[in-house]
């Protein structure tokens, strides 16, 4: 596995070995801490590095940070800039993965939020594909729920509630399936193990709204605009049914890591057709032509490292 090069620690670029945090750290022994997920995009032909919406991941970090009661006295412009400092120190020139994280940084005993210091880690790896088959995936129903707002709050990225997506894909990958739907406590079906999903039916796209115990998904934020701005698509926010993914047209998933990946089996039935149907197809063009800097119309959704 890639270590990092560097991380930013403690207010400063470091090498990665030097960043240390102790074994009694709070976010360490309690998951409470809060991180981000950001990707940097090479693009071969102008021979730069451009990482995908940095303002709108760090407005989510720092959202995710309030809601465990941390400040750090950032923003997401000084963040965006940090990020920027990191990736110019590292010199890559090939896809990465931005790993923001800020945590409970006091060592001791006591479960709290309050009367505890807060920091921030960042720190960028080498990064190709996330998720195994993501042109055709076979996916089944985890039998683990998603966190709920009053559990874990599901729309921050709080890193004690992936200890809940981790038994989601370790089930899945077990299984022999390459991921996993999760239902909320009501039933519906909102996400994948660190995913957010999408359905075509008839030719509208639907989506489960915020509300539906989902994350504040960027890439969600990004395809439901290239949806209607550039597919001249219907985009419905509601609600989607177990019983619906066994009939609807196409089914996809989307996600920092996972990008936007197909999934065209549920539980042994063929979704649609059973492969990749046209408006996954088309949206993971546009999708990965804007993230790599090649569609002019949406270059303010990337910045150049
Ligand atoms: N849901 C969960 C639980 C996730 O961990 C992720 C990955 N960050 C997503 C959805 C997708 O969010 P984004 O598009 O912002 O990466």
């Amino acid at each position: 596995m890639d270590l990092p090069i560097h991380a930013y620690f403690q207010g400063k670029i470091v090498p990665y070995a030097d960043a240390h945090v102790g074994v009694a750290t709070h976010g360490l022994n309690y998951g409470t801490a809060a991180f981000g997920g950001l990707r940097g995009y090479w693009n071969e032909a102008r021979q730069s590095l451009f990482v995908f919406r940095p303002h709108d991941h760090f407005r989510r970090l720092l959202n995710s940070a309030k809601i465990l009661c941390m400040d750090i006295g950032e923003t997401p412009e000084s963040l965006t800039q940090i990020t920027l400092d990191l990736l110019r120190a590292d010199g890559y020139r090939r896809d990465v993965y931005i790993r923001p994280l800020v945590y409970k940084a006091s060592e001791g005993i006591g479960v709290r939020l309050h009367d505890l210091e807060d920091a921030i880690t960042i720190f960028a790896l080498p990064f190709n594909g996330y998720m195994k088959n993501d042109s055709g995936a076979h996916v089944t129903v985890s039998s683990w729920r998603r966190v709920d707002d009053n559990t874990i709050p599901a729309r921050g990225k709080i890193s004690g509630a992936y200890a809940s997506s981790a038994l989601v894909k370790t089930d899945a990958a077990r299984a022999g399936f390459d991921e996993a739907l999760l239902l909320d406590q009501a039933g519906h079906v909102v996400e994948g193990s660190a995913m957010n999903v999408f359905m075509v039916r008839d030719g509208v796209l639907i989506t489960p709204p915020i509300t539906d115990n989902i994350l504040e998904g960027i890439t969600r934020r990004s395809i439901i605009e290239l949806a209607r701005a550039e597919l001249g698509l219907t985009v419905l926010e509601r609600s989607i049914d177990r019983s619906e993914v066994f009939i609807c047209d196409e089914f996809f998933m989307t996600g920092t890591a996972a990008q936007v990946a197909a999934v065209t089996k549920v539980d042994y039935r063929p979704v649609g057709a059973g492969v990749m149907g046209p408006i996954t197809a088309q949206l993971r063009t546009l999708f990965d032509d804007i993230v790599r800097g090649k569609n002019p119309r949406y270059a303010q959704w990337i910045t150049a490292v």
